[in-house]
């Protein structure tokens, strides 16, 4: 969303909320999704649907906590604010309850490399953060925790967590988390699955360091070329 007017942004939240829903990621008023936006962020208020959500009911939040505008910002503000802080690489988050992820974290455990893609996510597990009231500072901490050198984490008895590079990006990791949450649970259903070496989990993060269209090509198309942090998982 780099060189986004801030209304532009407001508009790109509420799509990717409303995406996060029609994509089955999450159902109702659950989750919520920000975006970057100069001193603070842009997230999606609480408890109001995301249908009858207009552009001005995304509201700004400073890094102080304070917010302006007629609603209040959802009750994870915290966390939206600790990630960005924490993480400079992170311009978008999602959070949702999506059933598989969900289901997952219920089990308060780590998701093994059973698969190459967790690597996709920085690491060779996903972690679980530890269970803490919603909306807390708590929770937050936990979540960041979770998240070191990782930009996608389960919530314990309550969901999940992706960060990215925008806001497009952010649900199309969320697709792809939700995608693997979801073929952990059932091969798990059919036996115990074989799980990669951490030699060869090596060798996959080492190649997520260059995959996609990271060459001089794409970074010329979009008018300038990635850091080594933001092409690290390309997120
Ligand atoms: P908000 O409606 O306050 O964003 O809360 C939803 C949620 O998922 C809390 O964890
Ligand atoms: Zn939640």
């Amino acid at each position: 969303m780099s060189g986004s007017t801030e209304t532009e942004l407001r508009e790109g939240v509420l799509s990717a909320a409303r995406a996060m829903n029609a994509h089955g990621l999450n159902r109702g008023t659950a989750g919520n999704v920000s975006a970057r936006c100069r001193d603070g962020f842009l997230v999606t208020p609480t408890g109001m649907s995301y249908d009858e959500s207009l552009a001005e009911d995304i509201v700004f939040v400073r890094m102080d906590g304070s917010w302006d505008g007629a609603r209040q910002p959802s009750s994870e503000w915290r966390f939206h604010r600790d990630v960005y802080e924490a993480r400079a690489e992170a311009g978008a988050i999602l959070h949702a309850h999506s059933p598989f992820a969900t289901s997952l974290a219920c089990l308060n455990c780590d998701i093994p490399p059973f698969h190459y893609m967790i690597a996709r996510f920085g690491g060779n597990s996903i972690r679980c953060a530890e269970y803490a009231t919603f909306g807390t500072q708590e929770l937050s901490e936990n979540v960041v925790a979770a998240l070191r050198g990782r930009c996608a984490c389960l919530l314990a008895n309550h969901g999940m967590l992706v960060f990215g590079r925008d806001l497009r990006r952010v649900l199309d990791l969320a697709i792809e988390f939700e995608t693997l949450c979801e073929q952990f649970w059932r091969a798990r259903q059919i036996g115990a699955p074989v799980l990669l070496s951490d030699a060869e989990m090596s060798r996959v993060l080492e190649k997520f360091a260059h995959y996609g269209q990271q060459g001089p090509r794409a970074a010329d198309s979009r008018g300038g070329s990635r850091s080594t942090s933001e092409s690290r998982w390309s997120i």
